[in-house]
């Protein structure tokens, strides 16, 4: 018998299979069964593991391959990781280089770096800062949306420069008060909630 966690990775590796051959093509039947055998042996039954225990695997065209495979991933969620999606590590970085931009327009030189860290199960990326990092990291599917990950990278900074040198950053001008890191028209901005809430800059442009 398997134990649960042993499981839990057979399944992590199953979708993140299915994940990168749906990207890259080349998909077989045999991670979309074996995840779909899995998903029924939990009493975790959907129409797709259903159809692909109940119809003869022979009988499965490769369409109906990325269709299955597809809804499976749909039906737990599936996110993938910063390692196996590479474009949204890529995303998050350049998110903190455009962030990176209001640090130093704030007179803060030190380094500011997008790590990982080996005992955080959940893969997150994390703001580096005078080698301590804060708050809850930055979820991977961030990375998915450009304006996104500039407000996560953005607040993540933040929170992370004002834990390790214990001074507000940034700073409204007309109000001297914290900035906090928001949306405007889809676009992320630095608002300070002086006078009522006002939009300062578009991150990445504060003066
Ligand atoms: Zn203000």
């Amino acid at each position: 018998m398997r134990s649960e966690e042993q499981a839990i990775q057979v399944e992590t590796a199953l979708m993140g299979r299915i994940y990168t051959a749906l990207r890259d093509g080349g998909l077989e039947a045999e991670p979309v069964l074996e995840l779909a055998y899995l998903r029924e042996e939990w009493g975790e039954s959907t129409p797709a593991t259903r159809e692909l225990l109940e119809r003869p695997a022979a009988q499965l065209t490769a369409t109906d391959l990325i269709r299955l495979g597809e809804d499976l991933l749909r039906d737990v969620d599936f996110t993938p990781s910063l390692a196996l999606e590479p474009r949204l590590w890529a995303t998050l970085e350049h998110a903190l280089e455009v962030v990176e931009r209001d640090v130093r327009a704030g007179g803060i030189t030190s380094t500011l770096r997008l790590v990982t860290h080996e005992w955080d199960s959940m893969g997150r990326a994390w703001v580096e800062f005078q080698g301590g990092y804060h708050g809850n990291g930055i979820e991977p599917l961030w990375g998915g949306n450009a304006q996104e990950a500039l407000r996560e990278v953005a607040d993540a900074v933040q929170e992370t420069i004002m834990a390790m040198t214990l001074n507000v950053w940034p700073v409204c001008a007309a109000h001297h008060r914290g900035l906090h890191a928001g949306y405007e028209d889809g676009m992320a901005v630095w608002q300070c909630t002086g006078d009522g809430t006002h939009t300062v800059a578009p991150v990445g442009e504060l003066p």
